[in-house]
C-alpha cells in the first residue's frame, strides 16, 4: 500500500523522539551503569532505522537536537556513526568485530588527480602493506577495488551502512568490487582527498590496530604506512605529490583528511605557482577573506603576484566541525602560507559573499580591495586547459 507523505512523517516522528529521549537520557546519565542502558536501546534503534534504510527519522532526530544545543546531539552522533562503521559478524571460529575504515591520501597534480579502479595487483600491494604496517596480524581485509574521490564517498548514514555490508560480505575473497557507474562524477582541485575504503575483522574484543596490540605507536604506524604505501600507491596516482594519512576507523579516517588537506592545499598551490611561473615563493601575496552564507563558511584565499592586480589562483578553507568566526581559523590560515614561504599575507576585515562564476561554477576568491573575483592563471607553457580552482 501506498503511504501518504503525512503518515510516513508521523512514523518517522515516533522513531526521532525515540532516539532523542535515549540519547538525552544517556547525556544526562551520573554513571556506567545507567550510561549502557541508554546505549543500548540507542544502538537497538539505529540498528533497525538503519535495516529499514530510515535516514529521515536518523535525520529528524539529529536535526532537531542541534537545535537545541543540547550534549545529546554528541552522543547521539556518535552512536549513530558507531552503528553504521561497525557490526559483529558470526565466523566459524567465533564472533569477530568488523570495523569500516578509509586509508586516506593527500594529492595534488598539474593534470586532473585520478579516481579510478584499483587493477588487483595494486590491491594486494595496498593490502599487504596494509596488514604489515597497520593490523594486528589477526585481522583480515576486505578492501573496494576503488580509488574514491570525496564526492564518491557515501552520502548517507544508510548509504554507508550498506557499503559496510557489501565489503563484510566480500571478506571471504578480500575484495568487493565496485560499479564505477554508480559512482558520481568528481570535481577536479590541484589539491584533494583520495581513499581506499575498506573493512577490517578481527576476534571479537580483541586488538584490531598494531598500536593497541602494543606493537609499535601511533606515531611509528602512521611513518611505516607512509613509507611503505609510498611504493604500493605510486601506480595509482602517476604524475601527483601525495602523503598517505594514518588509515583509522571511517567517520575520524575522514574528518582527520577534510582537517589536513586545508594546510595541504595551500602548500600544494604555493609548490604549483612557485614551480608553474617560475618565481620565488616570496613573490606570491596572499588575500584571505571570510565568506558568509548565513554565519561564516569558509575562508578563500586568493594568490597574485608582486604588484600585479590580476588573482591567477585561489583556494577555499572551509570551516569543520564547531568552528566559527571566534575560532583561530584566519591565524592558522597566515601561519601556513608564511611557512610555505608567502611573506606579503593580506587580511580583509569585511564579510565577504560566497559568490561563485556562472559560466564554470568555480569559486571567485578575493583581491586585496575586497572584491571577489575569477582566478586565471596567465599563459604559460604547457598549461593544462581545465581551470585550476
Ligand atoms: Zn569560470
Amino acid at each position: 500500500m501506498k503511504k501518504s507523505p503525512s503518515s510516513r512523517r508521523g512514523r518517522a516522528s515516533r522513531e526521532a523522539d525515540a532516539l532523542i529521549e535515549y540519547a538525552e537520557g544517556l547525556a544526562q546519565s551520573g554513571s556506567r551503569a545507567e550510561d549502557h542502558f541508554w546505549e543500548s536501546r540507542l544502538e537497538r534503534e539505529i540498528e533497525s532505522l538503519l535495516k529499514d534504510g530510515d535516514e529521515g527519522s536518523l535525520n529528524a532526530a539529529l536535526d532537531r537536537l542541534a537545535d537545541r544545543e543540547s550534549r545529546a546531539y554528541e552522543e547521539l552522533a556518535d552512536a549513530i556513526e558507531g552503528r553504521v562503521e561497525h557490526m559483529i559478524a558470526a565466523a566459524s571460529d567465533g564472533e569477530r568485530d568488523v570495523l569500516l575504515f578509509a586509508a586516506p591520501v593527500l594529492a595534488w597534480s598539474r593534470m586532473p588527480l585520478p579516481t579510478r579502479p584499483i587493477p588487483p595487483a595494486v590491491l594486494k600491494s595496498a593490502r599487504q602493506a596494509l596488514l604489515e604496517t597497520v593490523f594486528t596480524p589477526k585481522a583480515d581485509l576486505c578492501l573496494a577495488n576503488y580509488l574514491f574521490s570525496p564526492d564518491q564517498l557515501p552520502e548517507t548514514f544508510c548509504d554507508t551502512a550498506d557499503l559496510r555490508q557489501a565489503l563484510t560480505q566480500g571478506l571471504t575473497d578480500g575484495t568487493f568490487k565496485v560499479d564505477p557507474a554508480s559512482l558520481k562524477e568528481t570535481a577536479q582541485f590541484l589539491a584533494d582527498q583520495r581513499y581506499i575504503i575498506g573493512v577490517v575483522s578481527a576476534p571479537r574484543g580483541e586488538a584490531i590496530f598494531r598500536w593497541q596490540s602494543g606493537d609499535a605507536n601511533r606515531e611509528q604506524v602512521t611513518q611505516r604506512w607512509m613509507e611503505t604505501s609510498q611504493n604500493a600507491l605510486a601506480p595509482l596516482l602517476p604524475a601527483c605529490a601525495f602523503e598517505s594519512m594514518l588509515p583509522r576507523a571511517y567517520y575520524v579516517a575522514c574528518r582527520d583528511a577534510d582537517r589536513s588537506a586545508r594546510p595541504f592545499s595551500i602548500r600544494a598551490s604555493v609548490a604549483f605557482l612557485a614551480t608553474t611561473l617560475g618565481i620565488s615563493q616570496n613573490h606570491l601575496v596572499a588575500t584571505i577573506g571570510g565568506c558568509y552564507h548565513r554565519q561564516l563558511e569558509e575562508y578563500r584565499i586568493g594568490f597574485t603576484v608582486g604588484e600585479e592586480e590580476e588573482t591567477i589562483h585561489g583556494v577555499v578553507w572551509p570551516l569543520l566541525g564547531a568552528e566559527d568566526e571566534m575560532s583561530d581559523v584566519a591565524e592558522e590560515i597566515e601561519t601556513t602560507l608564511r611557512e610555505s614561504g608567502i611573506q606579503r599575507v593580506v587580511m580583509l576585515r569585511q564579510r565577504l559573499p560566497m559568490e561563485y562564476c556562472d559560466d564554470c561554477g568555480a569559486p571567485l576568491y578575493p583581491n586585496e580591495d575586497g572584491e571577489m573575483v575569477h582566478a586565471e592563471l596567465p599563459d604559460v607553457a604547457e598549461q593544462p586547459s581545465q581551470h585550476l580552482h
